[in-house]
């Protein structure tokens, strides 16, 4: 039996691009059906993230459209951000689906890849990721932005897929995992590899927005890769901490060297002593600032209530199965 696919996409005034997307989905549903790839319950579900144009009413007219069934929506009370309408959506497609593969509403990422992610997953992986093997389409500046980042998230040892956004098959297994992360700050491609289980990548060629605007300004942008640091990494703190015990190495050092040019008898009145106790108390009160941040970034770990571990294989399981 073919597997039930349902591709989430979520939108925000996508009006311009709906249409355009929606007709090239379906002709590749319909290939993909056709060929006995995917079952003929598999659908195309769109994610209005609170729009203000006519994405919904769109999205109604695809699902009430007659010619075909393939188009279900979800929408939500209210905008709340790429990343939480990725998740609902996913948590929504989870429940109908057997695999789910998101990508965005304008068609950047290429959507042949997805017969690669099919090919993966009929291979037994659990999640494939979408990975682009080209910037070219991007600006200068986005790609050196964007390989910088991706480097400091890996300084942070933040465990990411290089060049991936969030065009990936998840099968229901893997999702039901991703459910058990309970944190509100969604940074999803940081949070997917901690799932786990057997996966792999697919390489694709991303291309331009051809319809509407990027709904990522600037200012959204770093506001996300801000999130992609905060949410996955307490380095950090440990930065601070660090900062802090050098600082105090310093004056410690200048103390010595002060003792020593004053045993010499060669000295400034009542300066070592001041310049001395600054730079101590500054690198004391840091380290203080670092070891508390410490605390903090571990009651930061618990209330994310991220699950311990998540069992890929229980042969006990597997042999009562088969009782
Ligand atoms: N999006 C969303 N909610 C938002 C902003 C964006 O659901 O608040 C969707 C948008 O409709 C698109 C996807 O997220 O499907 C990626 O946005 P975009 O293509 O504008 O980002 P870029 O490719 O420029 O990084
Ligand atoms: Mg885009």
């Amino acid at each position: 039996m073919a597997e039930t696919l349902y591709i989430v996409i979520p939108c925000y005034n996508e009006e311009e691009m709906l249409p355009i997307t929606a007709k090239e989905l379906m002709k590749k549903m319909d290939a993909l059906m056709d060929e006995g790839r995917i079952s003929r319950n598999s659908k195309v579900m769109f994610v209005d993230d609170g729009s203000k144009d006519a994405t919904w009413e769109i999205i109604e007219k695809l699902h009430n459209m007659q010619a075909s069934d393939i188009f279900t929506g979800v929408k939500l009370s209210r905008n709340k951000g790429h990343q939480n309408a990725l998740l609902a959506g996913l948590m929504t497609a989870k429940k109908y689906a057997d695999i789910v593969i998101s990508m965005d509403a304008d068609l950047q990422d290429d959507i042949n890849a997805v017969d690669g992610m099919l090919d993966k997953r009929a291979e037994g992986c659990e999640i494939v990721y979408g990975v682009r093997s080209s910037r070219e389409t991007d600006t200068a500046f986005k790609r050196s932005t964007a390989r910088g980042y991706y480097k400091m998230l890996e300084l942070m040892g933040v465990e990411i897929t290089y060049d991936h956004a969030d065009y990936r098959l998840m099968s229901r297994r893997a999702l039901e995992a991703l459910s058990q992360f309970k944190e509100v700050n969604l940074f999803l491609r940081g949070m997917v590899p901690m799932v786990g289980f057997k996966s792999d990548i697919v390489t694709y060629e991303r291309n331009e927005r051809v319809a509407g605007e990027s709904k990522y300004p600037l200012k959204k942008m770093l506001a996300f890769a801000i999130e992609g640091i905060t949410s996955l990494s307490v380095k950090p703190i440990r930065f601070i901490t660090a900062l802090g015990v050098i600082i105090f190495v310093i004056s410690i050092i200048m103390l010595i060297y002060f003792l020593i040019t004053k045993a010499a008898g060669d000295t400034v009145r009542g300066w070592a002593s001041t310049i001395t106790s600054v730079w101590a108390l500054g690198g004391l009160q840091m380290l203080a600032i670092g070891v508390i941040g410490e605390y903090i970034g571990k009651i930061y770990l618990e209330t994310k209530a991220r699950p311990n571990f998540i069992i890929d294989i229980d042969l006990e399981e597997q042999s009562s199965e088969h009782n």
